[in-house]
């Protein structure tokens, strides 16, 4: 089954869902009119449909290997990349005076979603290359980013991050790597570092890995670590590869999936690095890329999801098996309910996720163009969200791919079971989905739930508009916003954050079913009521949007009942 960029679907949320235009009336973001962001999702989406897809199942087959210290890619990723590269797509928000596009974000995270459902684990790289180039954007000096942003720009060289250690994995703060400053403005980088994505590749000039250490006088916790700039080749006084730097590729993991994208252990022996941004506060610089990593990683999800649902549909069309008591059926197992039924929630899903993350987008644009703390405030509530949604749908989509193909679905020629495990781990990577779901109640409500009301303000607002065409999905909208409005306030209330982290996963949960319902009506609205999008929304409001009541009844539950079964009970026979 060949992939098909879901372009009109783009348009539509950009046009009538999410608001694209706004972005385009800023100054900075002013050319990013509605006939370049078409054209540009088009020729993205020519390069994913012809040749990104068709590595997807190469990768899986024939993953990457170490061989005597060398990483081997699979076959024709080399070539992919260079594709990727040379359309400009690493940079495509990047600064231009460093050979960037200059697009909003919101382009870019369409861009990534197409990538993410053609070819996974070669996306990834882009992506760990992308979230560097903000980061050094944003805090290297200005000799490190002369040297460094042309050439992951244009694909040169590739970007990696450097977080996590066997001890050290949700808790970063427990790293032990260190950094000793060699007297010249350098630092010898020392530790290793393990799961680090696309360690290696045999295709770039360079690679750059962006690194998490500790100085001498680095305090414990957080707050004592320190980002360094530690590349496989150090720079000659031309910015050219020079001579090789003390760090090597321990090993690869093997893997549930993702076999395409080199998953190294690696070790940094003395290796010479440089700081990026101030000392001690390289958790703080790290986020800049761990945050643009997290919309990146949402829109895995999401495009993995849209792969999934492509690949089921093609099936479920030409399958024949058993008759549907309907008339004028199609013969084939589409006609079944529960097919149907497997089916319309892939899509509904797919496409209430899919808006989350470009309304994030947005909020960060805006946020970024016009400096509005509001705007700001909401790019950072959205990003667990779209983050935690985004994957978890994408799992959960995937694995109804996998049952609508029947025992095909379990062979894995069909590409069904790759899209299931390749998707597996983004909800573990960019910080576990329970890891965003604690964010959400407890940093992201700091505010006192400003963001949070604001959003859920908006929500009522529209659904209030919409009671006049479409009175019954207006209604249960509205009636969510509000279910959701006062499971907020208890969420607010309670003094012991273990209470709000007890709920956080259905919290978050049922937020994103009630924006997946917002975004659904505005659809529906948009499209006078009638037409695809109107059924679809019809069948996410009165099917998947109810299930945010059971969820907030699990979120007021708080922390004792967990509790009250204690290890000893776990472990009980
Ligand atoms: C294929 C792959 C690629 C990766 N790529 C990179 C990379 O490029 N760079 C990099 O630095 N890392 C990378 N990682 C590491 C990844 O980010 C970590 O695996 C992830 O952060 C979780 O850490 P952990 O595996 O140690 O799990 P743990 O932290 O041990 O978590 C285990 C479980 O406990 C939960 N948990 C942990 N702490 C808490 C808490 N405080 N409260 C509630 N629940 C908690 C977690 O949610 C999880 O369910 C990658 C991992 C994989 C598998």
């Amino acid at each position: 089954m060949a992939y098909r960029a879901p372009l009109k679907d783009f348009q539509f949320l950009f046009d009538h869902v999410v608001g694209l235009s706004q972005v385009a009336e800023t100054d900075l973001f002013s050319e990013a009119t509605g006939d370049v962001t078409a054209a540009i999702l088009t020729e993205a989406g020519r390069l994913c449909e012809d040749v990104l897809a068709p590595l997807q199942r190469k990768g899986d087959e024939q993953g990457a290997v170490l061989e005597n210290g060398v990483v081997r890619c699979s076959p024709g990723f080399a070539e992919g990349f260079r594709a990727i590269a040379e359309g400009g797509w690493i940079g495509m928000s990047a600064s231009e005076e460093n050979g960037g596009m200059g697009l909003p974000q919101t382009v870019a995270t369409a861009v990534n979603d197409m990538m993410s459902s053609a070819c996974l684990s070669l996306q990834l790289n882009p992506l760990m290359s992308q979230g560097q180039i903000e980061a050094l954007e944003n805090h290297a000096s200005d000799e490190i980013k002369a040297i460094y942003l042309p050439k992951l720009i244009s694909g040169e060289w590739c970007g990696t991050m450097n977080l996590t250690e066997p001890q050290a994995g949700s808790d970063v703060g427990a790293l032990r790597s260190k950094a000793e400053p060699n007297g010249d403005g350098s630092y010898a980088v020392s530790g290793q570092k393990i799961f680090i994505s696309w360690g290696d590749n045999d295709f770039s000039g360079n690679v750059c890995h962006l690194v998490l250490a500790r100085l001498p006088d680095g305090g414990q916790g957080t707050k004592g670590i320190s980002l360094f700039m530690v590349p496989r080749h150090i720079p000659d006084a031309d910015g050219n590869p020079g001579i090789a730097n003390s760090l090597k590729v321990v090993s690869l993991e093997h893997k549930l999936g993702l076999h395409g994208s080199p998953t190294a252990i690696m070790d940094f022996d003395g290796a010479t690095g440089w700081l990026i941004g101030e000392e001690n506060a390289g958790m703080k610089t790290m986020f800049t890329m761990m945050n643009n990593a997290r919309l990146g990683v949402a829109v895995q999800g999401v495009g993995q999801a849209e792969g999934a649902y492509q690949h089921a549909l093609a099936f479920a069309m030409e399958r024949k098996q058993g008759r549907s008591p309907i008339a004028n059926g199609t013969g084939t197992i589409i006609d079944h309910a529960d097919v149907r039924r497997m089916l319309a929630t892939m899509k509904a899903e797919t496409y209430g996720a899919r808006a989350i993350a470009l309304a994030c987008a947005v909020a960060i644009d805006m946020g970024h163009a016009t400096g509005d703390g509001d705007w700001k405030a909401r790019a950072a509530f959205l990003t667990p969200i779209a983050k935690a949604f985004g994957t978890d749908i994408g799992c959960e989509v995937a694995h109804m791919g996998v049952q609508v193909h029947g025992g095909m679905g379990f062979i894995e020629e069909t590409g069904a079971a790759q899209y299931s495990r390749d998707v597996r781990v983004t909800a573990i990577y960019e910080g576990t989905n329970g890891i965003q779901s604690m964010d959400l109640v407890a940093r992201k409500l700091m505010d006192g739930g400003e963001a949070a009301y604001r959003l859920l303000d908006e929500i009522e607002a529209d659904a209030e508009a919409a009671r006049g065409e479409l009175p019954e999905l207006a209604a249960s909208v509205w009636n969510s916003a509000e279910t959701l409005r006062e499971a907020t306030e208890w969420m607010l209330a309670q003094d012991d954050l273990n209470d709000r982290f007890a709920g956080s996963v259905p919290y978050l949960r049922a937020f994103a079913r009630v924006l997946g319902g917002h975004y659904h009506l505005k659809s529906a609205i948009a499209e006078g009521g009638n037409g695809v999008r109107s059924r679809l929304a019809e069948f996410y409001i009165s099917r998947l949007l109810p299930e945010h009541i059971a969820l907030l009844i699990h979120v007021r539950q708080g922390a004792r009942a967990l509790y009250s079964i204690s290890p000893d009970d776990l472990a009980a026979g």
